[in-house]
């Protein structure tokens, strides 16, 4: 008989597979964590966690950083008895004849389990334009707390009009006086209080109805080539760096009989159970209203419980 590596497999560190990780190795579960990189996710980029509850300092100083805090749900998680490998999980396939899954990672190895929660998060969209690729780490950064540092003082673009974009650029504002910020609608996307924030701050000029055409340079980014919605006049302006946030693409393994949406967010219901029994899914992988840590955290809560209740059901656990 084959034996399972794990009670449950979670695939990915993030906020919410953190709290899937705590919450099932609390409830007794034999829990492993794959993660491909470290814990946190994009969680750990935030620079600032102000808007989850209770992470708060009334003294006035600023509340702790998503890496400060994903540290310690990593940390919280193994206490309780989770286990973590570093992995990527590119198939999930049941294996019938014992009932588990088969976890195929990207260096050939196999982890089996008869439950698993996906909690593999979002990546950055791209936008797919000339310059993007040639100048990724040479001027182009999907991260501003990553890359930030290395544009103080320097003239900065940031592309986008959603939370990141204005969240980034607040940041950002903190290291350069000069932040353009370029989005093609008339209005933000972002959540009013973020959106108010950058456009009363006056380190951040505010360019709506403006497209990012193209990135130019020689070793590193010099300028862009923007473009004015309507109208179409273009003109270059000088920058030395190009931070985008165009929104993120769910990263979700290939799963037979995984139900997505259109944009390939996994399908679930209040349970967090997908369309597969026995694979869960939480944080913003899944077809979600809202993606907050919060939001993820709670997910994740939900899908270990889901995951016990399964694997009662099922005779494995009880
Ligand atoms: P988002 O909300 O999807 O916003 C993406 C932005 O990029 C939109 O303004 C969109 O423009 C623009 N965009 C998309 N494709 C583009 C293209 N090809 N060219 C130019 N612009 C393009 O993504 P996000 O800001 O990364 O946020 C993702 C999720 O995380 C959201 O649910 C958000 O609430 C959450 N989040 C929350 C916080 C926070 O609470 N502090 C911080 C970060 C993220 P349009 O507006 O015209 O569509």
């Amino acid at each position: 008989m084959i034996e399972p590596d794990a009670d449950v497999i979670i695939v990915g560190a993030g906020p919410a597979g953190l709290s899937a990780a705590q919450y099932g190795a609390r409830a007794n579960l034999d829990v492993l964590v794959l993660e491909q990189l470290v814990p946190g996710g994009q969680a750990a980029a935030i620079d600032v966690l102000e808007n989850y509850p209770g992470n708060f300092s009334a003294a006035g100083a600023p509340a702790r950083t998503g890496q400060e805090f994903a540290l310690d749900m990593h940390k919280q998680a193994e206490a309780f008895g989770a286990r973590f490998e570093s992995g990527v999980v590119t198939e999930i396939s049941l294996n019938a004849a014992g009932g588990l899954f088969t976890l195929t990672l990207s260096n050939g190895q196999i982890r089996r389990s008869p439950a698993v929660i996906i909690a593999t998060g979002t990546k950055h969209r791209k936008l797919g334009i000339n310059g993007e690729e040639r100048f990724n780490g040479k001027g182009v950064s999907y991260c501003a707390t990553c890359d930030g540092p290395f544009f103080k003082n320097r003239r900065i673009l940031v592309v986008g009009g959603g939370d990141s974009a204005c969240d980034e650029a607040q940041y950002l504002s903190r290291l350069s006086s000069q932040i353009i910020l370029v989005h093609r609608r008339d209005r933000f996307r972002a959540q009013k209080a973020l959106a108010e924030r950058v456009l009363k701050n006056p380190h951040i000029e505010v360019r709506f109805n403006t497209r990012l055409l193209e990135i130019k340079g020689g070793t590193t980014v010099d300028s862009v080539i923007l473009e004015k919605i309507p109208g179409g006049e273009r003109y270059e302006e000088e920058t030395r760096a190009v931070f985008i946030f165009a929104g993120a693409e769910p990263q979700v393994p290939a799963t037979d009989g995984l139900n997505t949406d259109s944009g390939g967010y996994i399908c679930t219901d209040q349970n967090m159970a997908s369309s597969v029994p026995g694979i869960f899914a939480a944080g913003d992988v899944r077809t979600t209203p809202f993606r907050q840590v919060v939001t993820a955290v709670g997910d994740g809560a939900i899908a270990a419980h889901s995951a016990v209740e399964y694997l009662d059901s099922c005779g494995v656990k009880s």
